[in-house]
């Protein structure tokens, strides 16, 4: 898949919308569209690499500082019962989009989260966009910080 064709580098170019939360010179934060759990937030790098296996190990680094930067936000705004943070390699590994991202998940007792969750799953409330819009301006502001 090229840059071109890419969904999150139209995110990045913001030609595509997304619930931004958190952004560096070299990586952004947003909200998931299809939250597998309330709160679900991806860190990417800014520049296209389709898996980790592309991309030089120092600018994965980056990315992993801003998802420890947003999963203390999601820790701390959220006050879920933990958090996961998973990037996936390959379709085997369950990665659907080939652009570097870290999920950010909030894990809530009985969530049963499966590493490979549906990824198209139609639960009402997690495709709720004003719930996801809430969840993001109150991140935003605490990233801000
Ligand atoms: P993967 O399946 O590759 O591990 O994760 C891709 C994630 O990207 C999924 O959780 C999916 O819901 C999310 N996603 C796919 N397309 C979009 C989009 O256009 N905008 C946002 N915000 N998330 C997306
Ligand atoms: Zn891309």
């Amino acid at each position: 898949m090229s840059a071109s064709d890419c969904i999150f580098c139209k995110i990045v170019a913001r030609t595509s919308d997304s619930q931004e939360i958190y952004q560096d010179e070299t990586t952004l934060a947003f909200m998931d569209i299809h939250p597998a759990n309330d709160g679900h937030c991806l860190v990417i790098p800014k520049a296209h690499f389709e898996t980790v296996f592309d991309m030089p190990p120092a600018a994965f680094g980056r990315v992993g500082s801003t998802a420890a930067k947003v999963a203390r936000a999601v820790n701390e705004v959220l006050r879920p019962r933990g958090v996961s943070l998973i990037q996936a390699n390959g379709e085997l590994a369950g990665q659907s989009v080939l652009h570097v991202h870290v999920h950010v998940l909030p894990r809530r007792t009985d969530d049963n989260l499966l590493i490979n969750w549906d990824r198209n799953s139609n639960n009402e409330r997690r495709f709720d966009r004003e719930r996801i819009a809430e969840i993001a301006v109150r991140l935003r502001s605490r990233l801000r910080g």
